[in-house]
């Protein structure tokens, strides 16, 4: 069984503490369910339908990332079971996501994703525009989400250097919001960066959870 080499060569090749993230969008229920046999529990997609349609057909006890891009308007369609939403870069969400989360007498977990590559690509927010989210009334009236780390995606390269560089500057800006805005809070301690080809770069430069597709799957 491939998946299940795959996922033991990876969890050998990170630490314990560091969350691995399975990857899934496009990939079958079957497929994700060998992951889950080989012991994989928290499964991440990134189009809100197609995790709304997976939900129901595997087991209850998978944690649920949302790490794609996410319109306010299908906010719903995961809110009652989605465990961390990756993706937050914008108050427009970050209150959506608190209503439903509300309505569905949750709390929901949620990253601000932060713009860290140099291509104009990425979505995600600067840390000005992560601060004054912080700052903002709004925020401090949102008690359906809990802010619980930062999100961050490299450029699309094999300039390696480049792209440590880019986890470097994650992890700054995780450490400034800490100490700025979270520093009695012991639930901010996420920093989600780092996928199959550089996983590693994006752990020594001080990730915590990294999101791993095609090195499990093959690939989509
Ligand atoms: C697809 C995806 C990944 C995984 O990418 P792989 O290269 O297949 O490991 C990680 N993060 C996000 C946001 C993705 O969309």
């Amino acid at each position: 069984m491939l998946i299940k080499e795959n996922l033991n060569n990876i969890r050998n090749n990170i630490p314990e503490n560091i969350c691995l993230i399975a990857v899934s969008k496009y990939q079958s229920v079957s497929a994700i369910m060998q992951a889950y046999q080989a012991g994989q529990r928290v499964f991440g997609e990134n189009k809100a339908q197609e995790l709304s349609l997976k939900y129901p057909q595997l087991p209850e006890d998978i944690q649920w990332h949302f790490i794609g891009h996410l319109q306010t308007n299908k906010v719903k369609l995961i809110a009652p079971f989605v465990n961390v939403i990756h993706s937050v870069d914008s108050l427009k969400l970050l209150i959506e996501i608190n209503k439903e989360a509300e309505n569905n007498k949750r709390i929901i977990d949620c990253f601000l994703q932060i713009y860290i590559a140099s291509e104009e690509t990425k979505f995600g927010l600067s840390y000005a525009e992560a601060k004054s989210i912080l700052d903002s009334e709004d925020y401090k009236n949102l008690n359906s989400i809990r802010i619980t780390g930062v999100m961050g995606m490299a450029s699309f390269t094999d300039k390696m250097q480049l792209v440590r560089q880019e986890f470097r500057k994650l992890n700054e800006v995780f450490n400034q919001l800490k100490n700025n805005y979270f520093q009695n809070i012991q639930y901010f301690k996420e920093c989600s960066s780092g996928m199959s080809h550089d996983y590693i770069i994006a752990i020594e430069e001080g990730s915590t959870l990294v999101r791993i597709g095609t090195a499990i799957f093959g690939e989509r």
